[in-house]
């Protein structure tokens, strides 16, 4: 179809109104009607001022139209069924076969935006689903990686038939309804008589094909639900929701198109010891009060094993201690995180004779005098502690 200015089908100014353009089609599709309009190129004509109409009538069409100049035949908007968002009249569109470049030039430029009204070209390659995947893992499991085999069920073409559908030895062949659109053209009553919209072909449903003999394994499919494993490798450092994407790992695509991806979503378990920030595990270490006042090497826990850490002479409770690279692995750089060790004095609950002794001398030095009451190991008994 050889390009044409679409206000000029419609005898508008290009600044004209969206009313202005509504008068102009509504006139000349009346004028054109091949119900009404018997004469040689009336029905050229009528095809013409709808797709005019079809991207003129829709301001946000008619914009793009204004950016992109002439659009080569208007088949791209493939919008046909619901293409005129409201309109009075059911509208054509994808005349001469649907779907060409100038939906995926929009596409790309607008992120396919649309509002749902531009149908995609159903003949076209689709990619298939995206498949999520939720993965537990162990608390240590996330900060060290692992390797592990997964294995859930997936949309897979069809071995039998190479995804086409049809019988080994046969092909799918061109619709006979829709002679390949995937959208036929059905006549509605409207009050100017009646007038041609358009639906996606029923007997291919809209895929332009038609199979004469279905492929016995999926019954024209051309998919088949199979149980799908894979190896995957768990990064290092991974957290709590933290997602994963594995490409062509989703469902089989339609029309030899690619298979979608697999989002792996990682659930990490809480630890018994240790609670984790990103790179950052934090530690709580009891120590008495002792080793607080008088110093001590201890060995602390650690996701990469025991260590040994200096208690200073004076510590206090609630005093944070860092052990450089002993937290988790950054996801995304170099290096490890620390591992925070904060120390809590216990005070002990229950003294024998001996040790309470070596208290009241320690008080007596210290030049104190402690009552050192009963009641708080009376009040213990009465608690049954
Ligand atoms: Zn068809
Ligand atoms: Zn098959």
């Amino acid at each position: 179809m050889a390009e044409q200015d679409l206000y000029k089908v419609l005898g508008v100014a290009k600044d004209a109104s969206q009313d202005e353009i509504k008068k102009a089609y509504r006139k000349l599709s009346k004028k054109y009607h091949p119900d009404l309009n018997h004469e040689p190129g009336a029905e050229d004509k009528f095809k013409a001022v709808n797709e005019a109409y079809e991207t003129l009538g829709d301001s946000q069409k008619r914009a793009q139209y204004d950016q992109f100049g002439s659009t080569g035949g208007q088949q791209g908007f493939g919008g046909g069924a619901g293409g005129f968002g409201g309109q009075d009249f059911g509208g054509f569109g994808g005349f001469g076969g649907g779907g060409g470049g100038f939906e995926d030039i929009f596409s790309s430029f607008f992120g396919g935006a649309g509002g749902g009204r531009r149908q995609p070209n159903p003949t076209a390659p689709q990619q298939g689903r995206d498949l999520q995947y939720e993965m537990s893992l162990k608390f240590e499991d996330a900060i060290f990686g692992k390797k592990t085999n997964i294995t859930y069920n997936r949309e897979e073409q069809c071995e039998t038939c190479g995804g086409s559908g049809a019988k080994p030895g046969t092909s799918p062949v061109t619709c006979s309804k829709c002679h390949g659109s995937g959208y036929i053209q059905v006549q509605t009553n409207t009050p100017l008589g009646r007038m041609m919209s358009q639906q996606v072909c029923d007997v291919c449903h809209g895929s332009g094909k038609e199979i004469k003999d279905k492929c016995a394994t999926c019954g024209g499919s051309g998919h088949t639900e199979q149980s799908h494993s894979i190896k995957v490798t768990v990064p290092a450092g991974v957290e709590e929701g933290q997602q994963m994407r594995l490409q062509n790992q989703g469902e089989a695509g339609a029309n030899g198109g690619p298979y979608g991806d697999l989002f792996i979503i990682f659930r990490v378990e809480p630890s018994d010891e240790f609670e984790r920030d990103g790179a950052t595990i934090y530690f709580k270490l009891p120590i008495d009060f002792v080793q607080a006042a008088l110093g001590d090497e201890v060995r602390v826990k650690t996701v990469h094993g025991d260590v040994k850490m200096k208690i200073p002479a004076g510590t206090q409770t609630g005093t944070t201690f860092r052990l450089r690279g002993k937290g988790a692995p950054r996801l995304r750089g170099n290096g490890t995180g620390d591992e925070q060790v904060t120390v809590a004095i216990q005070t002990p609950t229950k003294l024998n004779k001996g040790q309470k002794e070596a208290l009241k001398t320690f008080a007596k030095a210290s030049g104190k005098t402690v009552a050192g009451n009963g009641k708080s190991s009376l009040f213990d008994k009465l608690r049954g502690v």
